[in-house]
């Protein structure tokens, strides 16, 4: 049965305008009205992000919705925790062939998850009829000229990836199947699993963004391919990039999914890993492991930041020629 705009919002997203870590103090108005009203606290700065996902595009056709509702909040999460951000709220622009309950349910518990982990409030939106298609736009605080920055970083500065990259872009391969240009699956289907939530359900590296501020001079989300994301974060930053190939970490699903050089292709321009790369002093690397800590997570040293502009792939010592740019598969680039 096909639920009218009103009856929709009040059943499957009135309920996420009430999550919230910050429902009591930032928010005098929220869904219901015409615009939401928001207070920034004082000395903060508002950071703002949007992303759209569309089916066929950014998600297979026939995507589990809960994990389109993930994905949607996720990346934009990815972006202001780039920026050294804390999420406060979002708005939901989503256009549906059909108001239907087995799409609405799934993808509301989905962003409903992952915002309420993240302690995220949904404040307004718009429905309408159309191709699948969802936006969210999301607004967080942080505290004045403390923001990190894509162009901060100095010749000589270590280059740092949380986590490990690649895995998403096999977990893709592996959602599309080898029939489809993707990848039949490995003799373990708990680490084939594994790969294929990194792609359908990505964590955001929101807490890890908040702790490197004041002490990373550049940062970066992975989510276009680390190659690409971390020769950006280069170039605003007026540098070049010596990234190591064998210092790249790769996961060890990832590791037995795949032959070494399909490995490090996934780990170099595969999108949508969500990762942060960004670039530390060297005289500040010891105050790097209480950040990480803060962080929840592991981050591995994946090069350096040079003076020469460009970017430099060592394999064994060896320059190599620079890999493919990353891009979505989806994206067709
Ligand atoms: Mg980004």
């Amino acid at each position: 049965m096909s639920l009218g705009e009103f009856d929709l919002i009040d059943r499957y997203f009135r309920p996420l305008g009430r999550d919230g870590a910050h429902a009591a103090d930032g928010v005098p108005l929220g869904i219901g009205d015409d615009a939401a009203l928001l207070v920034v606290e004082p000395g903060c700065q508002l950071v703002a992000a949007i992303d759209t996902l569309v089916e066929g595009r950014h998600f297979l056709r026939g995507c589990d919705p809960r994990s389109i509702g993930h994905r949607a909040l996720a990346v934009n999460l990815s972006d202001i925790a780039a920026m050294g951000g804390r999420p406060d709220w979002y708005l939901l622009a989503l256009t549906l062939p059909e108001s239907v309950a087995s799409f609405l349910e799934p993808f509301a518990a989905g962003l409903g998850a992952l915002g309420g982990r993240h302690g995220v409030r949904l404040v307004g939106g718009d429905t309408t009829a159309g191709p699948l298609t969802v936006s969210v736009q999301l607004l967080g605080q942080v505290p004045a000229g403390l923001a990190l920055r894509r162009s901060g970083g100095r010749p000589g500065d270590r280059v740092f990836v949380s986590g490990t990259t690649g895995d998403a872009a096999a977990g893709l391969a592996l959602e599309r199947g080898a029939g489809a240009g993707g990848l039949d699956g490995s003799a373990d289907p708990v680490s084939d699993a594994w790969l294929r939530r990194r792609f359908l359900f990505p964590e955001p590296r929101v807490a890890l963004g908040q702790a490197l501020r004041g002490l990373a001079t550049a940062c970066i989300d992975v989510s276009d391919g680390l190659a690409t994301d971390a020769a950006k974060l280069a170039a605003s930053s007026g540098c070049g990039l010596r990234l190591e190939a064998a210092s790249l970490p790769l996961s060890s699903a990832l590791r037995s999914l795949c032959t070494p050089v399909q490995a490090l292709d996934f780990a170099l321009s595969g999108g949508d890993d969500y990762e942060l790369c960004f670039a530390i002093p060297p005289d500040c690397l010891d105050r790097l492991p209480a950040a990480l800590a803060a962080g929840g997570v592991e981050a591995t040293c994946i090069g350096e930041l040079t003076a020469a502009p460009g970017l430099v792939l060592l394999r064994d010592g060896h320059p190599t020629p620079a890999p493919r740019p990353g891009h979505d598969h989806f994206r067709g680039g």
